[in-house]
């Protein structure tokens, strides 16, 4: 209520504090507004409204701007301008913010209006000091006779809010810079109003959604949550909620949908409740976790996959604490020792170390523990079953980005195999030399006192090393030899044989053998046999002498020659015996028969002639038959051989095989079509048929059956069953009895001449003996297949002929129709009795006969006459008849010859030794076939 002035002098001053009682006090008349009695009633007015409020009031007026202010405003003064400010001039007193306040008022007094000020900092000089004070304020014009009398100042010091609602500001704005610097999303959600809430900026930037999204709604969260975790996360925030809870804390995924991302997203937030319980509000706060959930995830995977190889490994792997304390064992380490899992933890492992190791073995854990440097040990381990194996473990510390150690990381390898083997190693090393040494020294002694020769040479088979041995065998010095091939000692015969054989080893053949000769320094030859080999440049041999085991050889050659022989004159001896048996008796009846004849002749008696002659005649005949069979065996009968046929040959002999054999004997002929023609003697093979069938029919005395088969046979590669034979083609003649057979002693020697089991003057010996030879000198074999009691095959294997087969035989008597017209023919024969009889034949026969002792009276007849034949002897003194023969042909080439022979050398001097006009007759032979072949040669 104002105390409204009635008087009109100074009671518009009453009352008003301590400013009223100063300004009452106050000495005016000083001031340009003089005694309040003259104030205009507006001051007046507002001074009394000014002196009764208790709102903080001050007044300018007049030009000077005297100051008027209550005690309410007293205290924004400071003691430097109360009480000197009432009614001091306001320039006066404002001086230090006159700039601020001087336009304001300026504004005000020149009718522009009030002024409002908010928060304005007005620095104020308050207790000796620059205050900085701020100010709300407003300045108001005081009308006063139609003009702007003063400045109503209504102010406050709003210093103490504003300070606080700056540092309202300041903690706001640092929170969200902590926000964002921490990527916090705030959230508030009103509970009671139902799920209102407030996001904070840095929540929208990890929720990813765009600014207009701060106040999105419950549904458009849950929506955003990632559909598999969307259910269970909103079931726990409304569980959190609706029970007592005041922590609310929750991990979940969303889709994020700024980029469509799926994150992570960990919520803390606080509940809070009213007395009741009842949640009121909720604040939390929402960081993106996707980087160490990823990284919790990976390291859980690669911890994994640690743990997965460490299981796989054959070692032992084991891992543990900063503190060294292990935790954990790969199952190598447990099924090694044999304890359980978990009862190696700790320091319990140190229970399967070695005593004689667990000292030092802890020591270096310890140690490597205490300084983070790699840990590396080698010690005994106890197995299972008690035994001690050796370990090289090695540990490494893990660090986290701080190099802080976060655990250790170990192996332990069982190094007990790989111990063994150094330890033996050293010991093999630590002897070494020792072994090499006594090797080295085996290895010398054998070099030297080898027999053999060895040889290093160099490719090309130059001498590089060679042992005593060569000394001791060739006399040459081991100087004589280096560096040369053994060119130069070589038997001229052998000449670079070695050499040779080193290059072949050296392109590459893995061994050689061979023998040559060299010369010993005596000047004679050594036999050296070889065996060399080659490695990548040298070749290494080895030879040995072996010029005693030749000379041995040959030395046996000759003895075995030797022994041949006097087996031979042996077999001559008995031969021999043989025959003059045989020939006695046959000479008997020559002797005998021509005594006789003597006799008759001398008594005059011409009768029994013929008788004797006959009968001398038959002995001479069957000698002649002897000497055959005997040269037969000798292979030495001079064979012709042919073109044969020889199943038509049996077929023609069957009437005189039948004769021979008897009646009590059946003759069987098998056909044999296709036989090829077969090359041999068909006189010889006839004889040898009689024979068989003679031997067969003694085999038979009985009766029985007498085969005769052929067939051909091939023998192709080698001939198991007859390695006597060449491969190729042959006839084989079967000749096969039903006789007694032979026994195998019997069989083993019936080939042997003269072996008989035949009474004495019926068996020679000599029947199968002149058919092996016959067989062997034709180029083919004779077998026996025999059994006691089961009768006897004699195979007869002839070679097949590859020509033509000869025409039938030429009519051999046919010359017999020739009559002689006194042709020239000189017989040279040695032998007086038998040239005189064919001289005395060939004149009786009506030719001019010649006759020669020898070859070159023979020569010197052929010069001189003109001769048609030439019948020589092949066996003659000086030159044979054969020399004989080619030395007329020079200068007669015509002239036809003769040759006589008891002998042919071999079945080839029949077919080789005989050249056109060229014929040979063996002896003995009767005078009508010598006849005959004169004829028959002088014709053609
Ligand atoms: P020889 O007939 O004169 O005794 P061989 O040389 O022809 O002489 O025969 C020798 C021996 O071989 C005969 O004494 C006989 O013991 C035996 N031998 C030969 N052929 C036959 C055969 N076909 N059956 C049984 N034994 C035979
Ligand atoms: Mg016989």
């Amino acid at each position: 209520m104002l105390e409204i002035d009635k008087t009109g002098t100074g009671d518009f001053l009453a009352g008003g504090g301590e400013m009223g009682a100063l300004m009452r006090a106050h000495d005016w008349t000083a001031t340009p507004l003089g005694p309040p009695e003259s104030w205009p009633q507006s001051l007046r007015t507002v001074l009394r409204i000014l002196l009764t409020t208790n709102h903080p009031m001050f007044i300018w007026w007049g030009d000077e701007l005297i100051q008027f202010y209550n005690d309410a405003y007293r205290q924004t003064l400071g003691p430097e301008r109360h009480p000197s400010a009432l009614g001091q001039r306001g320039r006066d007193c404002w001086q230090e913010i006159w700039p601020i306040i001087g336009p304001q008022i300026a504004q005000v007094m020149g009718g522009g209006g009030p002024t409002w000020h908010e928060n304005q900092l007005v620095p104020v000089t308050r207790h000796g000091r620059l205050e900085q004070v701020w100010w709300t304020y407003g300045y108001g014009p005081i009308d006063e006779d139609g003009r702007v009398g003063g400045v109503l100042v209504v102010c406050r010091d709003v210093t103490r809010d504003y300070l606080a609602a700056a540092a309202l500001r300041e903690r706001e704005a640092e929170l969200a810079r902590v926000q964002q610097i921490g990527r916090i999303g705030g959230l508030e959600v009103n509970l009671a109003t139902g799920f209102h809430n407030r996001r904070s900026p840095e929540y929208l930037v990890v929720h990813g959604l765009p600014p207009e999204a701060a106040n999105e709604t419950h549904a458009d969260w849950v929506r955003r949550i990632h559909p598999e975790d969307r259910d269970a996360t909103e079931r726990q925030f409304l569980d959190a909620i609706r029970g007592e809870a005041r922590d609310y804390t929750a991990q979940y995924r969303i889709i994020r949908p700024s980029d469509g991302a799926t994150r992570w997203i960990a919520v803390r937030s606080v509940i809070e409740r009213d007395e009741n319980g009842r949640a009121l509000r909720l604040v939390g706060a929402h960081t993106d976790v996707t980087e160490q959930v990823l990284a919790e995830r990976a390291s859980r995977q690669s911890e994994e996959a640690f743990r997965t190889l460490a299981d796989a490994l054959p070692n032992h792997v084991w891992s543990g604490g900063p503190d060294g304390m292990l935790t954990w064992f790969n199952p190598r380490a447990y099924e090694y020792s044999g304890f359980h899992p978990g009862e190696l933890d700790a320091g319990a492992w140190s229970r399967m170390v070695h005593p004689d190791d667990a000292e030092r073995t802890l020591k270096a854990w310890s140690r490597a523990v205490a300084t983070g440097e790699p840990y590396e040990n080698e010690f005994r381990l106890r197995r299972v079953d008690g035994v001690y194996r050796w370990f090289l473990a090695r540990a490494v510390a893990a660090r986290d980005e701080q190099g802080a150690i976060v655990r250790w990381i170990g192996t332990s390898t069982d190094v007990d195999d790989q111990k063994q083997i150094a330890a033996e190693l050293a010991k093999l090393n630590a002897t070494l030399e020792q072994r090499v040494q006594d090797k080295t020294r085996e290895r010398d002694r054998i070099w030297n006192v080898s027999q053999d020769l060895l040889l290093v040479t160099d490719r090309d088979g130059g001498f590089l090393t060679l042992n005593p041995a060569w000394q001791r065998t060739l006399g040459w010095s081991e100087t004589d030899l280096l560096t040369h091939t053994a060119d130069w000692l070589e038997h001229p015969e052998d000449l670079g044989v070695t050499r040779a054989q080193m290059q072949k080893l050296a392109a590459g053949e893995a061994t050689v053998r061979f023998e040559n000769r060299l010369r010993h320094q005596d000047g004679s030859y050594r036999w050296l046999s070889w065996t060399g080999v080659s490695d990548v440049d040298r070749n290494y041999a080895v030879a040995r002498d072996v010029t005693a085991e030749k000379v041995a050889a040959e030395r046996l050659k000759a003895t075995e020659e030797a022994l041949r022989q006097s087996q031979k004159m042996e077999a001559v001896g008995q031969l021999t015996g043989g025959i003059a048996h045989d020939f006695n008796n046959l000479l008997t009846g020559i002797v005998g028969s021509l005594d006789l004849m003597q006799v008759r002749l001398d008594q005059g008696r011409a009768d029994n002639l013929s008788r004797y002659i006959n009968a001398a005649m038959t002995s001479a005949n069957r000698a002649a038959a002897l000497t055959h069979r005997l040269l037969a065996f000798a292979r030495r009968q001079p064979l012709v051989p042919k073109s044969v046929d020889v199943h038509q040959l049996v077929v023609s002999l069957e009437d005189l095989l039948r004769r021979t054999i008897g009646e009590a004997i059946d003759l069987e002929v098998a056909a044999a079509p296709g036989l090829w023609p077969t090359l041999c003697d068909p006189n010889q093979l006839e004889s040898a048929l009689l024979n068989l069938a003679i031997n067969a029919r003694d085999a038979m005395p009985e009766g029985g059956k007498l085969t005769i088969a052929c067939n051909n046979v091939r023998f192709g590669g080698l001939n198991v069953e007859l390695p006597a034979l060449l491969p190729g083609d042959y006839v084989c003649i079967r000749v096969t009895d039903t006789g007694c057979g032979m026994s195998p002693e019997v069989a083993a020697r019936a080939f042997d001449p003269f072996f008989t089991t035949k009474p004495i003057g019926q068996g020679t010996g000599l029947g199968l003996s002149m058919i092996y030879g016959f067989a062997q000198q034709s180029g083919g074999h004779v077998r026996l297949h025999s059994e006691p009691g089961r009768g006897t095959t004699a195979k007869l294997y002839l070679p097949r002929d590859h020509g033509e087969i000869a025409g039938a035989p030429e009519a051999a008597k046919g010359g017999a129709a020739h009559v002689a017209n006194g042709e020239a023919v000189l017989v040279v024969e040695d032998e007086p009795v038998v040239r005189g009889v064919i001289v005395e034949m060939l004149q009786e026969q009506g030719y001019r006969a010649f006759e020669a002792v020898d070859g070159p009276s023979g020569l010197a007849l052929l010069q001189r006459e003109r001769i048609d034949l030439l019948v020589t002897d092949v066996g003659l003194p000086g030159i044979n008849g054969r020399q004989l023969a080619d030395q007329a042909r020079q200068s007669r080439p015509d002239l036809k010859v003769l040759f006589m022979t008891g002998y042919a050398e071999s079945a080839a001097i029949a077919g080789g030794f005989l050249e056109p006009g060229m014929e040979l007759i063996a002896k003995p032979f009767d005078l009508d076939d010598l006849l005959a072949r004169i004829k028959q040669l002088i014709e053609a």
